[in-house]
Order: C-alpha cells, then sequence, then structure tokens
C-alpha cells in the first residue's frame, strides 16, 4: 500500500505557495507515495490541476476529500484549527509551524493522536540539507530583498557611461549575512551595485568577501552562539553597533537588514535617528519585519516614508516568488520522505538525529520540550545524546558575474573597495 499525502491549499493570509509541486508529485509517486491535491491547491503558485494529474497525483474538489484517509499531510505554513479537524487520526503532518508560538494548533494535533514535523526545528546538519527548508526560503527572501531594494530606488543600481554623461553605482549595505543576506548581497552585485556588508558572526566575513562585497569591520566582539548562528546581543552591545554603524548607514544608497536571533525578536539595527540620517530617496529593506523588524520604523507589508527615506517591510517574501520557493519547499519535504519512507510504508526512525529533532508531537505525545513547557505539560526527557556531527558548511550562493561598469573602472570618488577577497 503507497503511502497517501495529501496536499490542501494553503488557507493562511497572503500564502501563494503550495507544500508539493507536479514534477515533485510524479518523483513521489516512484518511491510508494501517492499524492492526492485538492483542486486548485496550486493556482496561487501557478501550477495548474492538469499538472499534478499528468504527474499521476488525483485531483479532488475539497480539503476535506484530499485528507480523507491521508497518512502525510505536507504543508507551508501552520495548519488552522479548522483544519486540523478534518484531519484523520493518527496522521504525520509536515510544515513550517513554530511550535511555540502555535500552541492551539499543536494541541488540537496532538488530540488527533498525529505525528508532528516542524521544519523550522530541522536540525541544520550536513545529511539534512537537502531537507533543510529554512534555508531554501531564506534563499528565495534574499534574492526578493534585493529586487525589492533596486524597485524602490529612484537611482540605477550599476554604474552607467553614457554619452550624456556617467552614473555611479549605488551603494548598498546589507546588515545580517546568513543565507539570505548572503543571496541578497549575491543578487544586488549581480545588478551592478557596490555592496557592502556586516554581520556579528566571525565566518560571515569570508562569505561576504567570496561575493565580491566588502566587509564592514566593527571594533566590536563577535557573537557566535550554538549552532553556527548568532547569540543574542545585550542591549548595550546593540547600542554600541548602532553608534558604529551610523555613518555606514548615512552614506548608503539601500541598506537590506536581514538579522535574526532563532527564537528571539530581530535585533535592532537601524534606528529612527539613523532613518533620518540618510539622504533623500535612500530606501530600507527590512527582511525581518515580520519577527519585530530590525529598523525601528518598519512596519509588516507596508512602505513607510520618513522624510525622503522610504522603509519596506517585507513580509513572507517567498510567497511573492511562489513558483520557485514552491518548487524548492516540495523537494526538501521529498527529502525528508525519502528519510521516512521506506517500500511504500511510513516507518520513521525516532533514533535519526533528523527525525528526533524535527518532531514536535509523536503520535498524540508532545515530546519537544519548549512547546511542552509553553503547554503546561511535563516537560520529555532529552532524546539520548547522538555521536557529535560537525555542523554543515553555509552554502554560500555563488558568486555573481562580475559588473564590470561598477566594479572595474569606477568612475572618480565611486567605491573602489569592490571585489576584496
Ligand atoms: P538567521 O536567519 O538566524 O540570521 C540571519 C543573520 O543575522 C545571521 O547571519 C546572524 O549572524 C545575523 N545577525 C544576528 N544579529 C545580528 C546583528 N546584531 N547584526 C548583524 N547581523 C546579525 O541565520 P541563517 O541565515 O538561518 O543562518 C545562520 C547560520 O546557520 C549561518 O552560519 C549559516 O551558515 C548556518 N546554516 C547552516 C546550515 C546547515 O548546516 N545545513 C544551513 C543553513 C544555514
Amino acid at each position: 500500500m503507497p503511502v497517501k499525502l495529501a496536499v490542501i491549499k494553503e488557507s493562511r493570509p497572503g500564502e501563494n505557495r503550495v507544500a508539493i509541486v507536479p514534477e515533485v508529485a510524479a518523483k513521489l509517486a516512484t518511491t510508494g507515495v501517492d499524492v492526492v491535491v485538492q483542486a486548485g491547491a496550486a493556482a496561487g503558485a501557478r501550477f495548474a490541476d492538469e499538472e499534478f494529474v499528468e504527474a499521476g497525483a488525483t485531483v479532488v474538489p475539497d480539503a476535506a476529500s484530499a485528507l480523507k484517509g491521508a497518512d502525510f499531510v505536507a504543508h507551508v505554513q501552520p495548519l488552522t484549527l479548522d483544519e486540523v479537524a478534518l484531519l484523520p487520526e493518527g496522521v504525520s503532518v509536515m510544515s513550517f509551524l513554530q511550535p511555540v508560538a502555535s500552541t492551539d494548533v499543536v494541541q488540537a494535533l496532538a488530540a488527533k493522536g498525529a505525528t508532528v514535523y516542524s521544519l523550522d526545528l530541522l536540525p541544520r546538519i550536513s545529511r539534512a540539507q537537502s531537507m533543510d527548508a529554512l534555508s531554501s526560503q531564506a534563499t528565495v527572501s534574499g534574492y526578493r530583498a534585493g529586487l525589492s531594494a533596486a524597485e524602490h530606488l529612484a537611482k540605477f543600481f550599476p554604474m552607467f557611461m553614457t554619452a550624456a554623461g556617467t552614473v555611479p553605482p549605488a551603494k548598498v549595505l546589507v546588515m545580517g549575512a546568513g543565507v539570505a543576506g548572503l543571496q541578497a548581497i549575491a543578487t544586488a552585485r549581480r545588478l551592478g551595485a557596490v555592496v557592502r556588508a556586516y554581520d556579528v558572526r566571525a565566518a560571515a566575513k569570508e562569505e561576504v568577501q567570496s561575493l565580491g562585497a566588502k566587509f564592514v569591520e566593527l571594533d566590536l566582539e563577535t557573537q557566535d552562539g550554538a549552532g553556527g548562528y548568532a547569540k543574542e546581543q545585550s542591549a548595550e552591545y546593540l547600542a554600541k553597533q548602532q553608534e558604529l554603524l551610523g555613518a555606514e548607514v548615512a552614506a548608503s544608497d539601500v541598506v537590506i537588514t536581514t538579522a535574526q536571533i532563532p527564537g528571539r525578536k530581530a535585533p535592532v539595527l537601524v534606528t529612527e535617528a539613523m532613518v533620518h540620517g540618510m539622504s533623500e530617496g535612500a530606501v530600507i529593506i527590512d527582511m525581518a519585519a515580520d519577527s519585530g523588524g530590525n529598523c525601528e520604523l518598519s512596519k509588516p507589508g507596508e512602505d513607510v516614508r520618513v522624510g525622503g527615506v522610504t522603509v519596506v517591510g517585507l513580509t513572507n517574501p517567498p510567497s511573492s516568488m511562489p513558483t520557485h520557493a514552491s518548487f524548492l519547499y516540495a523537494r526538501n519535504i521529498a527529502n525528508f520522505l525519502g528519510l521516512v519512507v521506506k517500500d511504500g510504508e511510513l516507518t520513521p526512525d525516532f533514533d535519526d538525529e533528523i527525525v528526533v529533532g524535527t518532531c514536535v508531537v509523536r503520535a498524540g505525545q508532545v515530546v519537544h520540550a519548549p512547546t511542552a513547557e509553553a503547554l503546561g505539560l511535563s516537560v520529555p526527557a532529552p532524546a539520548a545524546p547522538a555521536a557529535p556531527v560537525a555542523p554543515a558548511a553555509p552554502v554560500a550562493p555563488a558568486a555573481p558575474e562580475p559588473a564590470p561598469e561598477a566594479n572595474d573602472a569606477p568612475e572618480a570618488g565611486a567605491d573602489t573597495e569592490q571585489g576584496e577577497s
């Protein structure tokens, strides 16, 4: 009996992605997984129902029919309580869940005896890279942030030498050089801007430079935390950072902020005073707008005008590039299924670091300690420590093609520090 994988339309506002795309459905069919899709589920991501049928999937009229008898449900956003009510007992569910912030949904899923996996929790180890949906979606976000900056700026990104005169390249500052920040750097460089970037992690310097951008050095200690992430910084540290970055921000046409601390409110990197210090027409793209904002003045989903400066609060950027965001997400899900489906049977190995690390609820029992604590349940004993595994090396986006007009032949006064590595 093949595993029945159900895909329903995302119902959370503003979500255009879909968890499985036709190409991935066809591949899954060869591995003992039959995909059943709600009609129109992928319309927002620009895939037609017919494409699923051609891929060997079954298209059914509504969510209830898709979920009936499902073994596994793949979704992007957390299911809503109404959707959980339609689930069969004992089903497995995978999505982004942010379980500590979604305790009502976790509780409802547990009451269904479900096994629930959250892609936010996937361990970031080499073996899990092909399933790393945080990274795949951050790649889309960084690209979108670069494009959004270029769209909002009333200037060219590249340097132009024309018969009418020479136009200098735009100066872009990227703050936070994780997966999304590196992609924003690569995108801004491809468009010809002169890019500088800053991060609190020591490893970021080399990654920034490998993309041909200049790393901004500050007289501050690095803030490397566990698992390759930044640790939470003190208010004093952030105040010092703001002070030291003030001149960099003021000199930039564009500031793209992507700084995050897992499970915490995003740190404030750009204060109101710093915004007032920017020049007429400058643009700030705040990619952390959904998690509190890196800029004090950003509002999620809004373009805020402050004097001559536009502050763009990007929300759910992958949803605005839903075709490829869904394609990458679906590949992540399929790679996870490759780990838990054997010979057409769902047989997760709960001794596997990836399975146990991602699992929030196992057959109705909340096993993720922070979520259990948030629900006031007894906190499960931690799993036996697995053999230590080195965190995977980050995958920096390919260095963009050099933009000769911006970087090799700058006009007098243009930034000449690009290309250092
Ligand atoms: P993230 O989204 O949590 O944060 C984005 C960036 O913000 C990080 O680079 C962080 O250092 C930076 N930041 C935090 N506070 C800051 C501040 N005050 N000023 C400037 N920058 C600040 O991070 P992410 O993109 O998910 O990745 C973080 C780390 O995880 C990186 O080391 C990355 O290479 C690593 N990673 C590993 C894997 C893997 O092993 N499979 C996959 C993806 C990412």
